[in-house]
């Protein structure tokens, strides 16, 4: 019996021990000498209840994701101080600027990115670039996966490309030089129009979803030229990003966009 209130003793002082205190480090508490007398107290208190969970302000009304993935998982093509600032500094950003637009708008704060993007012709300029900024970066997350993980083209988007470009080769080679001839700043996509494939660029932070863009359909691959995407690595080697991306293109949801494309019928794309 004795034995074993003396290791219940023992395994609730190490259980104690093992929770950081409010007080300071673990080293600033004084251990009761070992094999002496259980000591009652501050040691041997259950643990605190957890804290309640943090409300985020009441004018936060865009949330900006987590990256789905580690910030350095696309390495080597993209580096993690890349990714740590564009997702953490640039995306950030724009939900921000959202948030203080919504802040004194009601119509905005009671609007979707989604809303917001297909009025753009409708909002001010600065609804228009942070919504498309907020959307075209959560897009961009998830149409990326690391090397080896992203899957393969479909057979039906196989199929599709054959019909709109001839090959695959022809499809990235437009693809790459929209990026590469967007001038300053701006986003190269692959978008689903009345069924059928096109490549297309918008500059600054718009996308082909806008009602007020030249080319409209639904993006269901893009790629972000903007300088900030890849100058540590790349520098000023705009083409050299542009050809080494393809390698962290996660097809798998590239699939699952085309397939919601094809479903929902040629009248989305309008
Ligand atoms: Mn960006």
């Amino acid at each position: 019996m004795f034995r074993l209130i003396a290791t219940l003793a023992v395994a609730g002082v190490v259980a104690a021990c093992a929770q950081p205190g409010p007080t300071g480090p673990m080293s600033a508490k004084p251990m009761p000498p070992a094999g002496g007398p259980m000591a009652p107290g501050p040691m041997a208190a259950p643990a605190a209840p957890p804290p309640p969970p943090v409300t985020p302000p009441a004018a936060q009304v865009f949330r900006q994701a987590p990256l789905p993935y580690a910030a350095d998982a696309l390495e080597p093509v993209i580096d993690k101080a890349t990714m740590e600032i564009h997702h953490g500094r640039h995306h950030k950003a724009y939900y921000d600027a959202l948030n203080n637009a919504a802040a004194s708008s009601p119509e905005v704060a009671r609007s979707s990115v989604e809303q917001l993007v297909a009025t753009a012709s409708r909002q001010t300029l600065v609804v228009r670039n942070n919504a498309g900024g907020a959307w075209n970066h959560a897009f961009f997350w998830n149409i990326m996966a690391p090397v080896g993980q992203g899957g393969a083209p479909s057979p039906a988007l196989m199929a599709r490309v054959q019909a709109d470009f001839g090959s695959m080769d022809n499809l990235m080679r437009q693809f790459n030089q929209a990026g590469a001839s967007r001038f300053g700043s701006g986003w190269a996509w692959l978008i689903v129009r009345d069924g059928k494939l096109a490549v297309t660029s918008t500059p600054n932070q718009d996308n082909p979803l806008m009602d007020l863009a030249e080319v409209r359909g639904t993006p269901i691959l893009g790629n972000d030229v903007w300088e900030h995407a890849y100058y540590l690595k790349y520098q000023n080697r705009r083409a050299d990003y542009l050809a080494a991306w393809w390698q962290v293109v996660n097809w798998n949801e590239v699939n699952r966009r085309f397939a919601a494309s094809a479903a929902a019928g040629p009248a989305t794309a309008r």
